[in-house]
Order: C-alpha cells, then sequence, then structure tokens
C-alpha cells in the first residue's frame, strides 16, 4: 500500500525522501511525489508511474532544503493522475500534506471547506487534510492546536505527515502505520522502516491515536486529547533493511528460492511462543484462524491439519469478512492472526472485534514490530526476513511450518516431521525448473487455468490459483475436486489448462478420476504428483514425503510457474498491477 515519508534534518531532503520511497517501492503504489521547504516556501513535483521514471522525468530528487515529505499513491479516492498524486498543498499554499489510509467522511468536510471558500484541485479525499489544517493553523497559528482540531474533525483510517512553510513538520497516526526514525542529526517519518533504514536503526513506533511535532533538534509525541503520549525507542532489525535482489532477476524468484531456509528458520526463535499457544489451544473451547489472501489460505490449511493430526475444530474466517459477524466470534475464545506485515488493516480489524470478546490474540507474523505484533498476546515470528514481492511466497511456506510446529505438539508429537530432510527435498525441486519453464510457455496464451484438489490439497489448489492471478493476470479457479461435476466440468474444453494436485494420499484415486474426466472434455492436464501417469499431459514431479507436507512442496513449483509465465506475458512478478503489499487500507 502506499507510503509516506517525510525527512527533517541536516542533509538534503528531496534525494533521501526519493530513495526512501525506492526503498518502500514494493509496499505498492501507481504515482510519486515530493515537496521541500526552503527559505519559507514550499516547492512540490509529483506524477504518474514509478519512482526511478517520475524522477528522471522531473527530478524530484533535485527540490531545494533540508526539510521534506514524499509520498506513493495506491489511489483509493480519485483516478490515477498527476493532480491526485500527492503531496496535497492547501489553497494558500503554506501547507503541504502527504496521506496514507481513507478519510471517510471527506464529502461532508469538503463541502464545509468549499463553502467558507476553499478550492480543491483533487478528486482525493487527502486534499481535505491539507485545506483543514489551513483553516486551523489561520486560527490558531499554533501546530499543536491545529493537528488536534483536524484530527477531531476527520474520520476514517490514516497516518499523514504534514509540512508547514516555517518548516515544522507534524505526523499523526491513526489506524495506518507510522514510524519515526531518528538519526544522528535528523529526524524520519516513514510507513515502514525500509523508508530510513540506510541512515538509523534507530525507531519510535507511534502508537495509534497519537501525533509527533518535529523542531530543530526536538520532537513531542502527544495524544489526541493534547497529553504527552508514551514512547520507547526500539533498535530495528537492520535485516529488514537488507532488502536486495542479489543475483536474482526478481524479488519474487529470490524469495522463492530462499524456503529451503524458511522451512528450517519458521518459528525457531519463538519456541516459547508456540508451547504458550498449543497451551492455550488446549484449554480454549473454540480456535478461530483469520487472515487475508495468502495468509488466510494457510488458516484454511490450519482447520485440515488440526483436525486430522489434533482432533482439535478450527474455524478459519477471512478477515474482511469478520466485521459483519463479529457474533460468529464466542467470547474468551482464541483468534490466531496471520499476517506476514502485521499490518494489513482487515486482520486488523478482525483482531479489534476479537479483543472486544475477550478472546486471547496469537500472531504468526514477519514483522515483529508491526502492530498486529505489538496488540497480540503472543507472537510466534516468521523469521523469513523481508519478503518484497507483492505475491506471498516464502511467507506462506513459514505459516505453514509454524502451523506443523504447533500441530506435532499437539498431537504429543504423533507426527514426526524431519525438517531438514524436508527443506533438501525442496531444494531438488528448485533445482529442476526446465519443465516448469516450458509448461509457462504454454500457459502465455491461455486465459483460463482450473486447479483442483481433494482434502489437504484443494486449499493449496486455491492458494495457486492466487498465485497464478497476481503474477500472471490469467483467471484462475481453486477447486475441490469433488465438486467438479458439480459445475466446473461444463467449462472444460481444449482451451482450458487444468493443474492437478494429485500427491499419493488418500485423495489420489479419486483426483486421477476427475483429471481423466476433464482429459476427456479436451483440457490439458498438468499433474503436480509424486507419481507419474499417463493422464497427465505435463507431469511435475514433487517429492515423495510425509505426507503432511505435501502443502509446502505442491505450491512451490506452481509459484515457479506463476513467475515463469509472468516472464513469458511481460508482466512485473515483483509489482503487480494495481496491488500492494501491504494492504493498510480496508
Ligand atoms: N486515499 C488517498 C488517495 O486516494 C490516499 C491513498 C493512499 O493511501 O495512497 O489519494
Amino acid at each position: 500500500m502506499c507510503s509516506i515519508i517525510g525527512y527533517y534534518g541536516k542533509g538534503f531532503a528531496a534525494p533521501i525522501l526519493v530513495k526512501g520511497l525506492k526503498r518502500m517501492e514494493y509496499r505498492g503504489y501507481d504515482s510519486v511525489g515530493v515537496a521541500t521547504e526552503s527559505n519559507n516556501q514550499i516547492e512540490l513535483k509529483k506524477g504518474i508511474g514509478k519512482v526511478n521514471e517520475v524522477n528522471s522525468k522531473i527530478h524530484l530528487d533535485t527540490l531545494p532544503g533540508k526539510i521534506g515529505i514524499g509520498h506513493t499513491r495506491w489511489a483509493t479516492h480519485g483516478k490515477v493522475t498527476d493532480f491526485n498524486a500527492h503531496p496535497h498543498s492547501s489553497n494558500s499554499g503554506k501547507i503541504a500534506i502527504v496521506h496514507n489510509g481513507i478519510i471517510e467522511n471527506f464529502e461532508e468536510l469538503k463541502k464545509q471547506l468549499e463553502e467558507e471558500g476553499y478550492n480543491f484541485k483533487s478528486e482525493t479525499d487527502s486534499e481535505i487534510i491539507a485545506n483543514l489544517l489551513q483553516k486551523h493553523y489561520e486560527k490558531t497559528g499554533d501546530v499543536k492546536e491545529t493537528i488536534l482540531k483536524t484530527v477531531s474533525e476527520i474520520k476514517g483510517h490514516y497516518a499523514f505527515v504534514a509540512m508547514f512553510e516555517n518548516g515544522q513538520l507534524a505526523a499523526a497516526r491513526f489506524h495506518e502505520p507510522l514510524i519515526i526514525g531518528i538519526g544522528q542529526d535528523d529526524f524520519f517519518l516513514s510507513s515502514d522502516v525500509l523508508g530510513f533504514i540506510e541512515f538509523t536503526d534507530d525507531a519510535i513506533y507511534l502508537e495509534n491515536g497519537t501525533f509527533v511535532i518535529l523542531e530543530k533538534d526536538k520532537f513531542q509525541i502527544l495524544d489526541f486529547d493534547g497529553e504527552h503520549a508514551k514512547y520507547g525507542i526500539t533498535k530495528v532489525s537492520k535485516e529488514f533493511g537488507d532488502a536486495y535482489k542479489g543475483d536474482y532477476a526478481h524479488f519474487t524468484l529470490k524469495e522463492i528460492y530462499e524456503q529451503p531456509e524458511t522451512i528450517l528458520k519458521a518459528g525457531e526463535k519463538s519456541q516459547e511462543a508456540i508451547e504458550k499457544t498449543v497451551d492455550y489451544i488446549r484449554h480454549s473451547k473454540n480456535i478461530y484462524v483469520t487472515g487475508s489472501g495468502t495468509s488466510y489460505n494457510s488458516a484454511l490449511i490450519a482447520k485440515q491439519i488440526l483436525s486430522k493430526y489434533a482432533k482439535i475444530r478450527v474455524d478459519p474466517i477471512i478477515a474482511s469478512e469478520l466485521q459483519f459477524a463479529p457474533d460468529s466470534i464466542e467470547e474468551n475464545s482464541i483468534i490466531i492472526a496471520i499476517s506476514q506485515s502485521g499490518e494489513s488493516a482487515d486482520v486488523l480489524e478482525a483482531i479489534k472485534i476479537g479483543k472486544q470478546a475477550n478472546c486471547k490474540i496469537i500472531a504468526i507474523v514477519n514483522l515483529l514490530t508491526s502492530s498486529l505484533a505489538r496488540e497480540a498476546d503472543v507472537v510466534i515470528g516468521m523469521n523469513c526476513g523481508p519478503e518484497i514481492g507483492v505475491a506471498a511466497t516464502k511467507s506462506f511456506s513459514a505459516q505453514l511450518v509454524i502451523l506443523y510446529k504447533i500441530v506435532q505438539k499437539l498431537s504429543n508429537n504423533k507426527i514426526t516431521i524431519n525438517f531438514e530432510k524436508f527443506a533438501e527435498s525442496i531444494v531438488e525441486t528448485l533445482e529442476n525448473t526446465t519443465k516448469i519453464q516450458m509448461i509457462a510457455g504454454k500457459l502465455k496464451e491461455i486465459s483460463d487455468v482450473y486447479i483442483l484438489g481433494r482434502g489437504i490439497n484443494h486449499p493449496i489448489a486455491i492458494e495457486a490459483a492466487l498465485k497464478l492471478k497476481e503474477l500472471t493476470y490469467i483467471h484462475a479457479e481453486g477447486i475441490a475436486g469433488g465438486e467438479l461435476k458439480h459445475g466446473p466440468l461444463a467449462l472444460m474444453d481444449t482451451n482450458v489448462f487444468v493443474i492437478i494436485f494429485n500427491p499419493n494420499d488418500s485423495t489420489y484415486a479419486d483426483t486421477l478420476t476427475s483429471a481423466r474426466e476433464i482429459k476427456a472434455r479436451g483440457a490439458k492436464i498438468i499433474g503436480v504428483s509424486d507419481i507419474e501417469s499417463d493422464v497427465y499431459d505435463y507431469w511435475i514431479k514433487i517429492p515423495k514425503i510425509n505426507q503432511v507436507l505435501y502443502p509446502i512442496s505442491e505450491i512451490i513449483p506452481v509459484q515457479l510457474l506463476s513467475y515463469y509465465a509472468a516472464l513469458e506475458k511481460d508482466t512485473d512478478p515483483d509489482y503487480p498491477r494495481n496491488l500492494a503489499k501491504s494492504v493498510t487500507v480496508k
């Protein structure tokens, strides 16, 4: 999702801001802009496109001054246009803002401001913040009062940074991430530590409902009642600044290849948290698992493995759906919330509902400094390093490994998993991609792919469809094998490819029959299995392993297939169109 950034210090702001925005590109965006203050004047440049593209056209990084703000926008209100790009300046030109999130009551506020004579140049909800700030600043002449009045009027989810013509910077946070980086001679404000990690690893994670005012060499952090707010300075893991592709063509490919290591490391530093989770699960009547996208698919797998191996029932819930059925959560239950970034607005909203029902929150999360980690009662770290590619790959494997570790303990070690051996078998898949690349070439002209799996392979079919959609823009659908005859069979013809997840487990024979039924209708079959069959037009071999591990060994070839098909289709695998890495708006 969009990134906001601010700089206040002794260096030239614009190049620092552009660099920071570049490092946060993975979050997803459609336009970019920077504004700086110099000699009590605000200058601003912005445009549609990638940071480098826009910068080489209009030279964002040459703006003068040592104070500035920057933004990469992921449009929610108003088209992707230069005017709608941030920063937005107030009518007087004396205040500029960047905003992440949504102002829900912007129409009402805009109307009021228009009646008072303010004009609007953009279609965004964000521009009202700039003019509200101007209105209050003109009345009070005081930044603190101005911010307090403004936040008392706006509703929604937001983080914004405001720059005043006199060089003051202020930033407020309400349900969107905002972090202060404390440098030697400078301050940074950013949605993500990657915005400043190169300069400092000292950070303050602003609490929800607080704001900061930066002045020469000092800052004050206040809550929305104007009282001093508590804060702590955290050392940020440098690891999260280590976001380089190395020798790989794309982050996504690098992250796919990191999975053997992910398998060994996931949850490694969270033994105690895993023990605690097991204890909570054992003593709770109701267990819910929530997440969005790939993390929700992990929740579906959690349901299958907990019931099969530990005889424990869990309810998977799509995070964004919980708000429409809050009563489905029983009081005093457990919610396992899964999120790579820990900033997914839907997941944060879901745990809020859980907390209202007095539930214990267990977070499975990659970023241990994220909002989710800070809100949770127990935190299990995925420990898989930064995941930059928008499509989740290694974080999915990390989530599953953690779930396996939980299930192992719950089953009193009835299931034994040799993760070292498993990691080795994955290396084998990763080293043999020629066939996968060949099949990717065949998908280039295909517009529909169906993916079939039964039992534990069904959520993997859903996850595989998600990878194909995200990376290749091909329409893909995951289907429970038994449902084929109840509808999807009507779609099978010679223009269709079908991926069949058919490992050697209890689903094997039925799924092989489904493959034959599909083949009889002319569709091409890609079989992902440890057993070869003549029904497959293309066989992707997976290792013969412990059944419980099939999900990871099945998804990796499809991650690769989706990646190579993206290259064939000339789409950007790291930054799929219209998508963002951490979806921080609802
Ligand atoms: N709602 C604002 C807009 O559409 C900000 C979106 C964002 O977070 O990038 O401009």
